[in-house]
């Protein structure tokens, strides 16, 4: 029986950095699912399908294949046979991956790719809703959270030092309108799972953090 852990919260709480670094001390397949939600926004922003035109984004589905695969311990995604994950990270598919994701049949088509992951290996999964809708039997739940200033910080710092132009009050304005779509959505809305650990990262740094969760994880696991 392969072990699931579901790292759930709100933008910049941290999930990614903190997730991959400790998947790689328990010897986990880290998973970010944000990227798969990034894949389709990117297919419509690219094809000037408008992610919130639900109609037009799930016609689009048929034409849109995802792989993922783990090279030099990095998620790399792939649309259409093309890596793109350097591509999903610009400012821009961040609004789109959030627009089509409160789309139920874009929500239905990452279903099985998501399973499959966990069924196969021991993962650490990141994402919104992967403690109560895609893994609600996962061995361990985590929801991560921090103040959404500090959350913008931490995001407005990593978009300044991969190049990106963009004034901090922009990131904190993206952060709370993303957030709000995905708290307020119909289908599979951000929450903790009643299970869920909350951990708020707001006062600690990041190897604070991981060793946290590492202890969280240890500790609920039994490992
Ligand atoms: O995690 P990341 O910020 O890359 O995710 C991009 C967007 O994809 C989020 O704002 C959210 O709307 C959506 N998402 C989701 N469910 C997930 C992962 C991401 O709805 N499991």
């Amino acid at each position: 029986m392969k072990v699931a852990v579901a790292i759930d919260g709100p933008v910049g709480a941290g999930k990614s950095t903190i997730a991959r670094q400790c998947a790689k001390e328990l010897g986990f397949i880290y998973v970010d699912t944000g990227a798969l939600y990034r894949c389709i926004g990117l297919y419509c922003l690219n094809k000037g399908i408008s992610t919130t035109d639900n109609e037009n984004v799930t016609k689009a589905l048929s034409e849109i294949k995802l792989d993922i695969s783990v090279i030099d311990s990095t998620q790399h995604v792939f649309l259409n046979g093309v890596d793109v994950s350097a591509e999903i990270r610009q400012n821009e598919v961040s609004m789109a991956a959030s627009n089509v994701s409160a789309i139920p049949k874009v929500r239905e088509f990452l279903l099985d790719l998501q399973r499959g992951l966990a069924k196969s290996n021991n993962v650490i999964m990141d994402g919104r809703d992967i403690g109560t809708v895609i893994l609600p039997d996962a061995r361990v739940k985590i929801y991560l959270t921090a103040k959404p200033e500090i959350r913008a910080k931490r995001r407005y710092d990593e978009l300044i030092a991969k190049g990106q132009q963009m004034e901090y009050q922009s990131v904190l304005d993206d952060l709370n309108q993303r957030d709000y779509n995905d708290m307020h959505r119909e289908t599979a809305p951000l929450k903790a799972a009643d299970d869920a650990v909350v951990i708020d990262t707001s006062e600690l740094n990041f190897n604070e953090a991981c060793e946290v969760i590492i202890k969280t994880i240890k500790d609920r696991a039994g490992i």
